[in-house]
């Protein structure tokens, strides 16, 4: 029987909204079942005999003879009593076309990280049964309703009543009413999230109320998956331990480093600076405006490290992390680490470094056995300090930043260069060749691309979408996809093609998705024209 299609509407990495269509009825999700009133959805379902966890103590024959056989929605049951380890194999082995409904787990703390792992049905059981446990929730708090004289909230349910107003029974099904509203509300607040592509920022918090939960999420990140997005439009927030190994970090570190060419004889490192681009910081303006730079540069962040070339890219270009001067071990091991990488691509005799602080440390650590001059003495704008850069580093040799900017982000993007000449006014910078061939596109850190680099692309069979023969409109759905590139992640810039037509569009779906499912959007268009 087909009752069941789902349609996904925006990723945000694993996490996705989509429209749940049961028989007639349409969900958003991600989507809360609700066991107070009618389960609709929950009644037709297969459980199974046996719980998801149970194929961890059963033998395998029996687990595949007693499991839900549901086709069209994956089931996953008894995650609660799983550890880590064990949560993260049920999630990287699932299966990812069919909606997925985690059973009688959710909470407000653990809701962020369920839905992170591609969750997108939950249920209210544990909010009731904690309700007849006399447990109330207030946003990450659990409190005892034995101690309670007012309910601490506002909500149709709860109306800041007094507890001795209802009797004892009344008073349970107010609170398991309310504690399902606190699950709405963590819904809701994923839902924007996922809008935002912010969602693993909120993680990163939410996490640290429950140790299990870090370990979780420490153990997810070890994982890979075609659904991260390589480019976004939100800002990176690194202030945990955890930032270090988030897809972005790991992707751009490793990718920049595969692209990186350097040129020149001499290395400029410096730090980095709260405004993004770094260029447009006043801390690089003035650099820049006493010293003449015309050598590579490498700016020092936490946990970022960033070839100048590439400081337009996501997430280079809209990160935050906090800033106090002090660095732990932790960053220093891990940056310096990178640092050194990067160094080692290039072919420096010299290599000066106009930085203090904990980022000398950082240098003196990764660079310890190569000869760097630092030319900071009492601060990085004092006269001084930039009479001594200057005469270590003015006259050494020629050297286009711009050009060299959009080759590395055209290999770091699609893995060719294109030909043009740079103009406009950075970080709005334009690449032209008898035409508009792309630009620094700066709300997703990545590059734009025009007609000209659009055919380049496809004669190469980069980021390329075969479409059915219909002129699309604003979008393109999966069903209109006849093959894809296998690269595409969600957010890529991708060429769509039919006969007749072909155009410029931003992947909503991996390639692998666009190809495999039925139903959703699988690129958004933004630019075409004749074949
Ligand atoms: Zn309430």
């Amino acid at each position: 029987m087909v009752n069941c299609m789902f349609y996904l509407e925006k990723r945000d990495g694993i996490a996705r909204i989509g429209k749940l269509k049961y028989k007639n009825i349409v969900f958003e999700t991600p989507y809360l079942i609700n066991y107070l009133d009618e389960p609709s959805i929950a009644r037709e379902l297969d459980f199974g005999r046996a719980a998801t966890a149970t194929k961890y103590v059963i033998p395998e024959y029996l687990y595949e003879d007693l499991k839900s056989k549901s086709d069209e929605i994956n089931l996953v049951t008894g995650l609660s009593t799983l550890s880590p380890h064990q949560v993260v194999d049920i999630f990287n082995q699932i299966e990812r076309n069919k909606p997925i409904y985690a059973v009688g787990v959710a909470d407000p703390l653990n809701l962020p990280i369920l839905i992170y792992m591609g969750v997108d049905i939950v249920d209210n059981i544990l909010a009731i049964k904690k309700a007849y446990d006399g447990i109330y929730f207030l946003g990450e708090l659990e409190l005892d309703v034995g101690e309670l004289e007012k309910l601490p909230c506002s909500c149709k349910y709860c109306r800041n009543s007094s507890t001795k107003d209802f009797t004892e029974n009344e008073l349970f099904e107010v609170v398991a009413r309310h504690n399902t509203e606190m699950l709405l509300l963590e819904i809701e607040k994923c839902k924007r999230l996922i809008e935002r592509e912010e969602l693993r920022n909120y993680v990163e918090s939410k996490i640290k109320f429950q140790p299990i939960l870090t370990s979780t999420l420490r153990l997810l990140d070890k994982g890979e998956c075609s659904y991260f997005q390589r480019f976004k439009k939100s800002k990176c927030i690194f202030s945990a331990i955890e930032s270090f190994s988030r897809f972005e970090v790991k992707y751009f570190l490793r990718r920049t480093l595969e692209v990186y060419e350097p040129k020149t004889r001499l290395l400029l490192i410096l730090p980095c600076t709260a405004k993004k681009p770094y260029l447009t910081s006043r801390t690089h303006r003035i650099i820049r405006s006493r010293v003449w730079i015309n050598v590579n540069e490498i700016i020092v962040s936490s946990p970022l490290v960033v070839p100048r070339e590439f400081e337009l890219l996501y997430p280079a270009i809209n990160y935050d992390t906090p800033v106090t001067g002090d660095w732990t071990d932790e960053e220093i091991r891990f940056v310096s680490k990178w640092l050194r990488k990067f160094v080692e691509k290039g072919d420096f005799e010299k290599v000066v470094a106009h930085v203090s602080g904990g980022y000398r440390k950082v240098i003196e650590f990764g660079l310890r056995d190569y000869e760097v001059v630092f030319t900071c003495e009492d601060g990085i704008l004092s006269d001084s300090s930039l009479n001594k850069l200057k005469k270590e580093i003015e006259g050494y040799e020629r050297y286009d930043l711009y050009e060299e900017m959009f080759k590395h982000m055209s290999r770091y993007q699609f893995g060719i260069e294109f030909e043009g000449q740079v103009r406009g006014k950075y970080p709005n910078l334009d690449l032209f060749n008898g035409g508009r061939v792309a630009r620094s596109d700066l709300r997703y850190g990545m590059l734009d691309v025009y007609e000209i680099a659009a055919r380049e692309l496809l004669s190469n069979r980069l980021y390329w979408v075969q479409i059915g023969e219909f002129e699309p409109k604003n979008k393109i759905f999966a069903s209109g996809v006849i093959n894809a590139d296998e690269k595409i992640r969600p957010n890529d810039l991708v060429i769509f093609y039919s006969s007749t037509i072909m155009g410029v569009g931003l992947a909503v779906m991996s390639g692998k998705e666009m190809v495999e499912s039925e139903k959703g959007v699988a690129v958004r268009v933004k630019r075409k024209w004749p074949v």
